[in-house]
């Protein structure tokens, strides 16, 4: 007998059918003799129909009111979900994140879970019952208040609690059948990765592929905890997410194919540039930036400074990060005028960033010259790169986003034979 988690995404109990459909699905897995426990999203578009109505009735939400209001997504959720497994005779039952023992910080809209003491629901599964835990939410250590992980935060709750129980696998149920390598509704000859490491999927969650959220894929690697990526609509095998010697060992056996070189391409459209113009070029200029933008708590992700103009002594120091923060950053910066002595900021919400990511890079040269050769060929133009040992990103005009994938998923011999199945979900 095993203890599996599975995380049912929003698009995956999109309406009463949809939850009845789930609801069979987890009966017939404690039928077939595992434990189940259940970690459950808002229905369908919800959370983002309640952050249209807060936005409509303030600019500006406290963020303790907006994760209070948020978190009724997912109770919602989980109150029919176990509703409709009642129906099917079995017994459910559901619970909050802070019920659930999910202990965070209080950072709200952005928690990170600190401790997970799961004593109710180890009781319900002692007692025959299947838990249907709320997900994306956990209630503070200090305050005492409700907070949310920030979006997508479900995965990282069924992670955490697969963590906690010692699950043997955490599965991910979504609308497309596991992980792909790019995005299927954007690419349709996308393909299935039937198995991806901890550390390329935390490189493609990172730089937008929004199928598993980042801080899930760092949990489990922290507890070596598989997941696999699925879907609900099909029974069919999805992604397995795993440790390398995981996937060693399941090429040994012959289940897995030799990894490929290239995992994946993703792109995020999310990011703004900010230049800060006319800097003085010398010693704790660069400081005086970032440092500003760091006490403002604002993530910033590439950043290029240029060679300073002769002439001038002045150069320009461009960075990125989400689009959510360009009027704070701009505000920080603005704030430290006297220490930065810039003469402007600029600020350019039109951009992309794209990536390709694989282990492979690191052993095999060549994939640089490729990779901005692909880009060449289709006329894109390259306006900033960043690197790591796994992966090539790179800004372009947000226009050029679609085309840059594709044409980079066609380059490094990605594209399948047929269409992947998106079935479900407004891909919002
Ligand atoms: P859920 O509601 O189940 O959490 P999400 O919308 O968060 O689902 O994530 C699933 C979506 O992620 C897919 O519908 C797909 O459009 C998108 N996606 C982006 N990149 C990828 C990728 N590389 N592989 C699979 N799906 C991806
Ligand atoms: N309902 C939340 C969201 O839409 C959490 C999740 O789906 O994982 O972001
Ligand atoms: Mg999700």
């Amino acid at each position: 007998m095993s203890l599996i988690v599975q995380k049912y995404g929003g698009s995956s109990v999109a309406d009463a059918t949809s939850v009845k459909r789930v609801a069979r699905r987890i009966v017939d897995t404690k039928k077939s003799g595992d434990e189940v426990v259940v970690v459950v999203s808002a229905m369908g578009d919800t959370t983002d129909e309640l952050l249209d109505l807060a936005n409509e009735v303030s600019p500006l939400p406290p963020g303790r009111e907006l994760d209070m209001l948020l978190t009724a997504g997912e109770r919602i959720s989980m109150a029919v979900l176990a509703m409709a497994i009642h129906d099917l005779g079995a017994e459910a039952r559901s619970y909050t994140g802070s019920q659930a023992g999910l202990i965070t910080d209080s950072a709200h809209g952005a928690a990170r879970i600190i401790d997970v003491s799961p004593g109710r629901i180890s009781e319900a599964l002692a007692e025959g019952a299947i838990p249907i835990v709320a997900g994306f939410q956990g209630v503070a250590q200090d305050s005492k208040d409700i907070t949310t992980l920030g979006r997508g935060g479900s995965d990282t709750t069924a992670v955490a609690l697969a963590a906690a129980l010692n699950a043997d696998v955490c599965e991910i149920y979504t609308d497309v059948d596991g992980v792909f390598s790019t995005d299927p509704r954007v690419v349709p000859a996308a393909r299935r990765v039937p198995f991806i490491t901890y550390e390329e999927m935390m490189e493609l969650a990172a730089v937008g592929a929004k199928v598993l959220h980042l801080r899930c894929v760092e949990y489990a690697r922290r507890f070596d905890l598989p997941i696999h990526v699925r879907s609900s609509f099909s029974s069919k095998e999805g992604t397995w997410v795993m440790s390398p010697e995981a996937i060693t060992r399941a090429i040994e056996e012959g289940r897995a194919m030799e990894q490929p070189i290239i995992s994946g391409v993703a792109a995020d459209v999310n990011d703004a540039k900010v230049t800060v113009v006319g800097v003085p070029d010398k010693p704790g200029q660069a400081s005086a930036i970032f440092r500003a933008l760091a006490d403002a708590g604002i993530n910033i992700d590439m950043i290029v400074q240029n060679v300073s103009a002769a002439a001038t002594g002045r150069t320009d120091v461009t960075f990125t990060c989400p689009e959510g923060s360009v009027q704070q950053a701009m505000e920080a910066i603005n704030a430290r005028r006297e220490a930065i002595e810039f003469e402007s900021l600029t600020v350019d919400e039109h951009i992309a960033k794209v990536s390709l990511i694989g282990a492979g890079m690191r052993s095999h040269p060549g994939v640089s010259a490729d990779f901005f050769q692909a880009l060449a060929e289709t006329g894109i133009n390259v306006e900033m790169i960043s690197t790591s040992e796994i992966r090539i990103s790179v800004v372009t005009r947000v226009d050029d986003s679609t085309k840059a994938v594709q044409a980079l998923h066609s380059a490094f011999g990605l594209d399948a034979d047929g269409e992947a199945v998106v079935y479900a979900g407004s891909g919002r």
